[in-house]
């Protein structure tokens, strides 16, 4: 074991639970994880080496193979590829005299793909190590690719004034900000957080908890639990500790928002946290950062500090006695990982594979005990409202959707970005908003949700009770192939499914055969009804929301768009089973037939 093995070890205190971090210090250190290095953490944190190499090959970004020495990773989205990808794809190989999976014969460039890494509003996207780069053409890439080769580094190429990566200008260099209206909720600027805190901490934990639980705001992560209710059990709940955590963990195809809360507003977020923690009892929180926002993670250590250096964070805060602090997990890329229970196995440094519930995180989460997860833009709205009262805020919205909620707006729009709006208002109403000419279909809440109709469902209303939504709005205009996007989405569930419960992991797999079968017109009817069969299947018998979730991209289309199906099984009406495809047939037979006479001249 070298010393700057060692080094890590120490700095973590070869502690177990901290085995993400410690997989990313030896990987940022030696460049990819060896089986040597495997071997030797078996060693020194008391596991197998399989518990080591189970969680090494759960994470899309842990390399057990040298990968270059800059591993690039393209997002592949539907709106990458609506925009480019492919001949930003092409460009890549050219430059870098590889193909996508491989290392260039100079060690110097690794390619992969990825999925979703929060840059819908302005792809094609990749990273290039910790550094993105967005807005991608073939002509960019040759730049970016010529400058690499000249030795220059990713950072000080996407950041040639040369800004420290702790401040916002680094951080706004890299990726467009992309806040496109005024809200009457989120991005405030100018907040006294010191005074806020003072006057929250004036008050008893209960006070708190009434007015988070009279603004009756719901968890903005997706599934809309009431936050008020959560902390009231979490202040209930017994535990020698409790934790607060904060999901920034935001893999939701087309879903960018906390990207932006956490660049224009990070000590709302701070501050809800702070909230959370002083409501019930807590003296540890936790922001888990997304991988793909690595470039973000200097920045928000930068305003963690700022709130230490004021007093507003650590021993004692604000003279109140209340104790409280916050560190920063870095995920290592899995979708799964925006679960709460997945989550939570990440924190604890193993396979982000989701708890069967209960036990609820609420009564047992982190480390075993009593955990609040909620949402970036959950924390932020609290913020606002210990500012101005739970009324205030209720009165924002509707009576079941209070507030206001944040729209990542992606696809065929003139001004895609953040749109902070109130819940209540109609498709139809954002679509003018976003500046959609021809709009066709949308998907709200990302794959994991709803492709609704703009023509049959233009006038319903964004909303719990009615459309609800996660922040994800992906438009399609009618110039796209509906059925190539939702073999996309069906991909992407496949390649993201933990595999652990059989009716997702099989299910996901068959549902994207048919519909590529479907696509190219060799589907029958018993396709789309299997299809609705293990869509029931998954949503009743599936562990956590990516298998409940995963058939609603054939689902939803099939509901709303069944015409796109029915073209494509006309052209199959005349065989008896579409799906077998004869050719294909013959030449498998012809292969094995061949083999067959080879081996017997053998
Ligand atoms: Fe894993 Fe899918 Fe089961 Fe969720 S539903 S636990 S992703 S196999």
């Amino acid at each position: 074991m070298d010393q700057k093995f060692n080094g890590i070890l120490l700095q973590h205190n070869s502690d177990k639970t901290r085995l993400i971090n410690i997989l990313w210090d030896i990987q940022r250190q030696y460049g990819y994880i060896s089986q040597e290095a495997v071997a030797q953490l078996s060693e020194a944190l008391n596991m197998s080496p399989m518990d080591i190499s189970e969680t090494i090959s759960f994470y899309h970004f842990y390399r057990t193979k040298p990968f270059g020495e800059h591993a690039i990773y393209l997002c592949d989205s539907a709106i990458g590829r609506m925009n480019g990808y492919q001949a930003v794809r092409d460009a890549l190989e050219q430059e870098a005299a590889t193909s996508f999976g491989s290392v260039s014969a100079d060690a110097r460039f690794g390619l992969a793909d990825t999925n979703c890494i929060g840059l819908s509003d302005q792809e094609p996207a990749m990273m290039v190590g910790d550094v993105v780069f967005t807005k991608l053409t073939p002509g960019k890439v040759s730049t970016i690719m010529a400058e690499l080769k000249a030795g220059k580094a990713p950072e000080d190429i996407a950041n040639p004034q040369g800004h420290d990566s702790s401040t916002l200008a680094y951080v706004e260099t890299i990726v467009e900000t992309g806040i496109r209206n005024e809200g009457s909720v989120l991005f405030k600027a100018g907040r006294d957080y010191k005074a806020l805190l003072q006057s929250g901490l004036g008050q008893h934990p209960d006070e708190i908890i009434d007015e988070v639980t009279v603004s009756n705001v719901r968890g903005r992560g997706g599934a809309g639990f009431p936050a008020g209710l959560k902390w009231r059990l979490g202040r209930e709940a017994e535990g020698a500790e409790k934790y607060i955590i904060c999901n920034a963990d935001e893999g939701e195809p087309g879903t960018f928002k906390d990207r932006v809360l956490l660049t224009r507003s990070p000590k709302d977020v701070l501050l809800g946290m702070i909230y959370g923690g002083y409501a019930i009892e807590s003296r540890f929180g936790i922001i888990y950062l997304r991988a793909e926002y690595w470039y973000l993670k200097d920045y928000l250590e930068r305003q963690i500090q700022d709130f230490r250096d004021e007093g507003l964070l650590g021993a004692d805060i604000l003279g109140s006695g209340f104790d409280f602090d916050i560190r920063i997990q870095m995920g290592a890329g899995a979708y799964i990982c925006g679960d709460e229970t997945s989550l939570i196995e990440s924190c604890e440094g193993k396979r982000g594979t989701p708890r069967i519930k209960p036990p609820y995180p609420i009564q047992a989460g982190y480390l075993g005990m009593p955990t609040i997860v909620n949402n970036v833009e959950t924390y932020a709205c609290i913020s606002r409202i210990i500012e101005e009262g739970g009324r205030w805020f209720a009165n924002i919205g509707t009576e079941d959707s209070t507030g206001t909620r944040l729209l990542s707006v992606s696809g065929d729009c003139e001004h895609p970005g953040i749109y902070e709006i109130e819940w209540g208002i109609t498709l139809n109403e954002v679509l003018e908003l976003v500046g959609a000419k021809k709009p066709m279909a949308v998907q709200i809440s990302g794959p994991s949700g709803e492709c609704v109709s703009v023509a049959k469902d233009g006038d319903r209303e964004i909303c719990y009770s009615d459309l609800s939504c996660n922040g994800s709005f992906m438009i399609f205009d009618e110039s796209r192939d509906l059925l190539d996007i939702v073999k996309q989405f069906m991909h992407f569930f496949v390649e993201e499914s933990c595999g652990i419960c059989t009716p997702c992991r099989a299910g996901g797999v068959d549902m994207l055969t048919k519909i590529e079968r479907v696509i190219e017109g060799r589907a029958c009817q018993q396709d789309l009804d299997e299809c609705v069969e293990w869509g029931a299947l998954m949503r009743a018998t599936s562990r956590c929301g990516l298998g409940t979730t995963a058939a609603k991209p054939i689902l939803t289309t099939l509901d709303k768009f069944p015409e796109l199906y029915e073209e494509k099984l006309s052209e199959a009406k005349h065989s008896l089973l579409a799906s077998f495809d004869l050719e294909q047939a013959i030449g498998e037979y012809d292969l094995s037939f061949k083999t067959l006479v080879e081996e017997a001249r053998k």
